[in-house]
C-alpha cells in the first residue's frame, strides 16, 4: 500500500480541512493558501494522480467534480464568472500528486495565465 495522499487524509480526517461539500465520489475544501476571494479544491475521493493518469472509466468521478464545481459557485455568488484549473504536471505547477479542480472566483481574472 502507498502512503495516502494530502487529500486522502484530508478527506479521513486526518488532517484538519474547512470542508465545504461532500459527495459520494468527491469532496470540496477550502485552499489553504487562497489565490482568489473565493478558491476550493474539488477532489475525487479516489487518489487519481492527475488528469495525465485519469482513465474512461473514471469519466462519473470527472462528471461528479464538475457537477460539484458548479454547484459550489452557484451556492457561493459566482454569477459573475469562476474559474476551473486542474495543474497537470510539474511545469502545470501542480504539487500535490492527487487530481484536485482550484475554483477560483470573486475577482476579475486575467488570461493568459501565468
Ligand atoms: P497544486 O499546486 O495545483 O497541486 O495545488 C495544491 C493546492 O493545495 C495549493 O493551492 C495549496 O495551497 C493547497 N493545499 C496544500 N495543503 C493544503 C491543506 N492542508 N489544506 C488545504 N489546501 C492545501
Amino acid at each position: 500500500m502507498s502512503e495516502p495522499t494530502l487529500f486522502e487524509k484530508i478527506h479521513q480526517g486526518v488532517i484538519p480541512a474547512r470542508v465545504l461539500l461532500r459527495e459520494d465520489l468527491c469532496f470540496a475544501i477550502e485552499d489553504i493558501d487562497p489565490k482568489a476571494p473565493f478558491h476550493a479544491l474539488v477532489i475525487p475521493v479516489k487518489p487519481i494522480p492527475s488528469l495525465a493518469e485519469a482513465t474512461d472509466d473514471d469519466g462519473p468521478i470527472l462528471a461528479a467534480c464538475l457537477g460539484l464545481a458548479r454547484k459550489l459557485a452557484q451556492a457561493n455568488g459566482l454569477e459573475n464568472g469562476w474559474r476551473l484549473v486542474a495543474n497537470t504536471g510539474g511545469f502545470a505547477g501542480q504539487t500535490v500528486p492527487h487530481l484536485h479542480f482550484h475554483l477560483l472566483g470573486g475577482r476579475r481574472m486575467g488570461w493568459p495565465p501565468g
